[in-house]
């Protein structure tokens, strides 16, 4: 399964130049890559151990409509078995795709500090971090330390109330669970966490409400969709622009003006 289509509204296509991982933290315990890993039992014969596809490395060199690409939504980038020459390759990769913007997102904080400065930043690597309870707010003080063009933050599954030092950070993102034993979360987390991102001026996307399946609860916040982007979306769009999208441009453009009532 090496399809870069995706349902995950922040982005255009996914990208897994290596697939499996472990878990690390509590937001993994229904981890959905794994659960895909089991669904599509045949399209993924290692499961879900860490496997690296080096045959994958080049294909954004073939996507020329320019788009946000997730790298490694089945897996972790960081993992601690992705070697470091194969993580070069892969930044080196996205260093020559100029016209894409690359959203990595990491639960190994640890491991993405100590290897930030030996890696190339281009200018358009987005780092996150995925932070789904208070417990696991220090990531945040590690991503700061990143020296990439946006950083951001990935709060799904929320697990608990959120407070948030948004200092140095671009964008927030926030998500219930979903899958059969999805873990309710509460509306009061999210509406404060925007409340957070207002007062701190930072952009805020809601993806979902979670459920038995993602789209189960929908996405509306006391009746408003928010699906802000980075301004670094709109400078990058400028520079790419972006052929074959525009009508999605568009609407994508009004919404980060700030929130399109339902
Ligand atoms: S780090 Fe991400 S991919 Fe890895 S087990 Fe946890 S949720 Fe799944």
């Amino acid at each position: 399964m090496s399809s870069s289509r995706t349902g995950i509204e922040w982005t255009d296509k996914t990208w897994n130049p290596t697939t499996g991982c472990t878990k690390v933290s509590p937001g993994c315990r229904y981890c959905y890559a794994e659960a895909l890993t089991k669904r599509f039992s045949k399209s993924f014969p290692q499961g879900f151990e860490m496997t690296l596809h080096p045959e994958r490395l080049e294909q954004p060199l073939h996507w020329r409509t320019p788009s946000r690409i997730f790298v490694n939504s089945m897996s972790d980038l960081f993992h601690e078995d992705v070697p470091f020459s194969y993580l070069q390759e892969i930044f080196r990769i996205m260093q020559e795709t100029p016209w894409h913007v690359y959203q990595i997102l990491t639960k190994r904080d640890q491991r993405l500090v100590e290897l930030m400065p030996k890696l190339n930043w281009a200018d358009n690597i987005w780092m996150g971090v995925s932070v789904e309870s208070q417990a696991y707010t220090h990531r945040i003080d590690a991503l700061r330390q990143i020296p990439s063009v946006v950083r951001f933050l990935s709060c799904e599954p929320l697990l608990s109330s959120l407070q948030l030092n948004l200092e140095g950070i671009d964008w927030v993102i926030v998500g219930g669970e979903s899958g059969f034993n999805h873990r309710p979360i509460n509306p009061e987390w999210v509406r404060d966490i925007l409340q957070q991102t207002q007062e701190q001026k930072v952009a805020f996307f809601f993806k979902q409400w979670g459920g038995n399946h993602p789209k189960a609860g929908g996405n509306l916040l006391d009746g408003f969709t928010w699906e802000q982007m980075p301004p670094a979306w709109d400078i990058h769009k400028l520079n790419f622009g972006q052929k074959k999208n525009s009508k999605q441009h568009k609407s994508r453009l009004e919404q980060n003006s700030l929130v399109s009532a339902k």
